[in-house]
């Protein structure tokens, strides 16, 4: 017989013919003179239930031992099902068990378990219905990332996790060292053999912007789509120490195209997932969000809304709502005050622009009234800030200022200004942290749920 991923059988629905299944038991009932067996093999939300009856080989033995979590090969043959809720079922001929699961100690039973509970079984979590489906939509928008920017013509550069250059200038950086001082590569002359392996200090990388900027400069439109690692000493259900990030860098592209690519973006990458995932969207909409379905619809359905910084200021301060942090301009928008924005207030995705110059990073072009740079922030219902933008400052004189203002040295700078000196042209990009997308498609509160191995203050094991 024939074996196939339980996805493509439901698909199919191949009746009458010999097929063969191998997967993981999700549940076990008996009846007189028969088993139900479901069995999942991670390809799709849905079990397939097999029918095993009592004259089967090894039925005392083994069919009767199955529980949830074993492994098995079943082959039989395809029938319509006449119960409810499923179309076919497996007509077992033949069942192998592969590997048991002992009910007593395998922590995974047939009851729904907490969140925080399956974050202390990282090895074991994505065996469970909505860890599983996390995973596939993770793997099916990942795609998407790449299948949007490639059908555009932008070229995929893949930037480097180790790096001198700190782009956020936030000082969040992990450095990076060798205990092995034996392996630190030694200069002639030099004594103090504790200087770092790459001779000066090196981190890993927040963002691949600056580097992908070079690139933007010699290909026209790229982008990266890589790890980014932030220590952020926060304890938040949206930061992680380490993400990725989508970071597409345009050239020829001033501030309002950079919106319109990112808001195409988001709803590209909604599109996509509601028409290959519905299942896995039925199943978040069900057990973990039920607003989730209408968001994500709203999403496609209306634009943007739009406003500046100086109005979002404007309308925090004005409607009479207490807020844990307070508002005025010039201070950074907190997560409280981005959510009650778009939810509240638009009801819809919400892109802030023209930030106060102070609050932004060097890179980003000062606008005309010199106190604004050319910024934007894409916030979401239950998020907040999804993706962060800008156009970027190309004025060699501009950004030498810039770097001095900031107090960053014009010599660690030196290739960032020649591509100013040499050539230079507007361009502009944005980040998207990809498991905020994750948890925006899947109603998931908590970041620590949407990447397989979360790494958090105090937590970098399974
Ligand atoms: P926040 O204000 O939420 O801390 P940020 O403004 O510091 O985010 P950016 O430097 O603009 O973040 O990074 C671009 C995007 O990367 C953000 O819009 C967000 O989606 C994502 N991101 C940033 N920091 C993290 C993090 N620690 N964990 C997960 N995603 C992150
Ligand atoms: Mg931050
Ligand atoms: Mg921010
Ligand atoms: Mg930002």
């Amino acid at each position: 017989s024939h074996y196939r991923r339980i996805r493509q059988i439901l698909k199919e629905q191949p009746l009458g013919q010999a097929v063969e299944i191998k997967g993981w038991i999700r549940t076990r009932r008996d009846s007189k003179g028969f088993s139900f067996l479901e069995v999942n093999d991670g390809s799709c939300v849905a079990n397939i239930q097999v029918i095993a009856e009592e004259n089967l080989p090894r039925y005392q033995e083994d069919i009767l031992r199955l529980t949830t979590g074993c492994s098995v090969r079943i082959s039989g043959q395809l029938a319509a099902s006449p119960a409810k809720g499923q179309d076919v079922e497996l007509k077992a001929a033949e069942v192998e068990v592969y590997g048991w699961a002992d009910p007593e100690t395998y922590p995974l039973q047939k009851k729904r378990h907490s969140f925080e509970f399956l974050r202390e079984i990282g090895h074991l979590r994505p065996r469970t219905n909505s860890l599983g489906a996390v995973a596939r939509v993770r793997s099916a928008l990942s795609f998407a990332v790449h299948r949007f920017f490639q059908e555009q013509g932008f070229q995929y550069i893949h930037t480097p996790i180790i790096t001198t250059s700190d782009c956020e200038g936030a000082g969040e950086m992990f450095t990076v060292t060798t205990l092995d001082l034996n392996n630190v590569p030694r200069k002639e002359g030099r004594t103090d053999f504790s200087e770092d392996f790459f001779g000066r200090q090196a981190s890993l990388t927040v963002s691949g912007q600056l580097e992908a900027e070079i690139y933007c400069l010699a290909l026209g439109n790229v982008y990266t789509f890589g790890p980014t690692f932030r220590a952020e000493n926060s304890n938040t259900s949206r930061h992680l120490a380490e993400f990725w990030m989508v970071e597409p860098e345009m050239a020829f592209c001033d501030l309002a195209q950079d919106m319109e690519v990112a808001e195409s973006f988001i709803k590209y990458l909604v599109q996509y997932v509601l028409e290959h995932c519905p299942e896995e969207i039925e199943l978040f909409n069900n057990f973990v969000d039920k607003g989730l379905k209408g968001r994500l619809a709203a999403v496609l359905e209306q634009d943007f809304a739009r406003i500046t910084y100086t109005e979002a200021i404007e309308r925090l301060t004005t409607c009479g709502k207490k807020f844990n942090f307070p508002v005025s301009w010039g201070a950074d928008l907190q997560s409280e005050h981005e959510r009650y924005l778009c939810e509240e207030v638009f009801k819809r995705p919400l892109i802030v622009s023209d930030y106060p110059k102070a609050i932004k990073p060097f890179y980003m072009r000062v606008n005309d009234d010199d106190t604004t740079v050319a910024a934007m922030d894409i916030l979401v219902p239950g998020i907040g800030e999804i993706i962060g933008g800008s156009q970027r400052e190309e004025r060699y004189d501009q950004l030498l200022g810039r770097l001095e203002e900031q107090g960053l040295s014009r010599e660690d700078y030196g290739w960032y200004l020649d591509l100013r000196r040499y050539g230079t042209a507007p361009h502009a990009g944005f980040g998207l942290g990809f498991e905020r997308l994750i948890q925006f498609v899947s109603g998931m509160a908590n970041i620590r749920e949407v990447i397989p191995f979360p790494r958090t203050p105090g937590s970098a094991s399974l």
